[in-house]
């Protein structure tokens, strides 16, 4: 998230309001993902024998229907988990665990896991919530990204290609729902969604100025947040350091205080 009622504010982030919109909820996600993160350590040190652990990310994942995915990447595995499985009992999310790692490794998936799994992935409550997202979602998740001016999948392509080496994992994108006016832009850890204020999806933002809001976003992705004095920062040095790579970075900081001042909102922000 990006406050942006001006350049301090945004470079003193000790003593700025705690950007975060959805915060509880933010906080809640991370515990659950945190659970989770320990359960996949786990099934490494089981099924990896004298492997050594490798950092592990773990995500929720508005699939349309049943999909989980895990995938090594510069020494680090990122795990993609169907948000319908978000609540399951936590024995179904060890053998999810179990399974996936075994998937990695290229070993037998433990039997007894394997039927935890199936008991909860076949169970009506499931297939319920499968058939609601596979109405609600598939179409219109794709369609979403594509606003009357801008398309985000275009946009994050052409960035993720320019400036990341396509190294970022596609996020689920989408245009907010709401024309909000604080929040430019936001990146969902939990859910792995970067949702872009419809405000800028118009004529009179210029492409750049809406390619820096994503451009912040995907930072977010590519620099998770860390603990740091006990703190949860969002945008520690790293994160700064490149996002001033931008090459309209300094347009776009103006550009940012243009909008407040001409909103009359006193804290505009990419979120
Ligand atoms: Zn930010």
């Amino acid at each position: 998230m990006l406050p942006h009622v001006s350049r301090r504010l945004l470079l003193s982030g000790e003593h700025a309001p705690r950007p975060h919109v959805g915060r509880s909820k933010v906080s809640a996600m991370s515990s659950s993902q945190s659970h989770l993160s320990a359960l996949f350590t786990e099934a490494f040190r089981q099924l990896g024998r004298n492997r050594p652990v490798p950092e592990i990310e773990v995500r929720f994942y508005p699939y349309a229907g049943i999909s989980h995915k895990i995938r090594l990447r510069s020494g680090r595995v990122y795990v993609r988990i169907s948000d319908i499985f978000e609540k399951a009992p936590a024995e179904v999310h060890r053998a999810l665990a179990y399974i996936l790692v075994a998937r990695l490794l290229g070993k037998r998936t433990p039997e007894t896991h394997e039927r935890v799994y199936r008991a909860h992935a076949y169970s009506p409550q499931v297939l319920r919530a499968l058939d609601l997202a596979r109405r609600q979602r598939g179409r219109k998740m794709v369609s979403s990204a594509r606003g009357r001016v801008y398309d985000l999948d275009k946009l994050f392509q052409r960035l993720n290609r320019r400036y990341f080496d396509d190294e970022i994992e596609k996020p689920v994108l989408t245009w907010s729902q709401r024309r909000t006016r604080r929040i430019l832009g936001h990146h969902d850890a939990a859910h792995d969604t970067i949702v872009i204020s419809k405000t800028l999806d118009d004529r009179e933002v210029p492409e750049w100025f809406v390619e820096y809001v994503l451009y912040h976003e995907m930072l977010h992705i590519k620099h998770p947040a860390r603990l740091i004095k006990g703190r949860r920062r969002y945008h520690t040095n790293a994160f700064r350091a490149e996002e001033q790579r931008f090459p309209h970075y300094e347009e776009a900081q103006r550009w940012l205080e243009m909008v407040a001042l001409k909103r009359h909102v006193p804290r505009a922000r990419a979120a």
